[in-house]
């Protein structure tokens, strides 16, 4: 990853991206995990067993392409959503994460973005996923069409 480049990247981004590094391992109820240097995906896909989904158990970062279903033309609408909507971790400080420097969610809400964070999944299976969890993956779901 280079520190100094002025693209953001994402980090609920899917592993097979060629630039996809791994941003952190799902930890229970204190949410994720974040490793302290990026770690190239296809090293972490390595490791995950078969037949585990690897978005199930890891997080990964890839740059913001601008062209994902999410994207308003003007910023990421899936952050915004989560700063509006998504629960925070109970007492966590800001998580020590390597994406800091790059994190289009950080550039477009900071703090507010990294205290939810942690919490944040990039894919659950449809069993698990509430109707909150549904509306925030929405793309079509505006953050006025959230609960209050
Ligand atoms: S929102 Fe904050 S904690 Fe999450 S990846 Fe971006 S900088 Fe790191």
């Amino acid at each position: 990853m280079d520190h100094t480049e002025d693209r953001t990247w994402c980090p609920s981004a899917p592993a097979d991206r060629p630039e996809a590094v791994l941003l952190g391992v799902h930890a229970g109820s204190d949410g994720l995990s974040y490793l302290n240097e990026p770690v190239p995906a296809a090293e972490a896909l390595a490791l995950v067993p078969e037949g585990v989904e690897a978005t199930s158990i890891m997080r990964f970062a890839a740059h913001c392409t601008q062209k994902c279903g999410h994207h308003t033309g003007t910023g990421c609408g899936l952050v915004t959503k989560v700063a509006l909507a998504a629960p925070t971790v109970p007492g966590h400080t800001l998580p020590r994460c390597h994406l800091r420097g790059q994190c289009q969610w950080w550039r477009q809400t900071g703090v507010t973005a990294c205290r939810r964070c942690p919490l944040v999944r990039t894919e659950l299976a449809e069993t698990q996923a509430d109707d909150l969890t549904h509306k925030l993956a929405d793309p079509a779901v505006g953050p006025h069409d959230l609960p209050t």
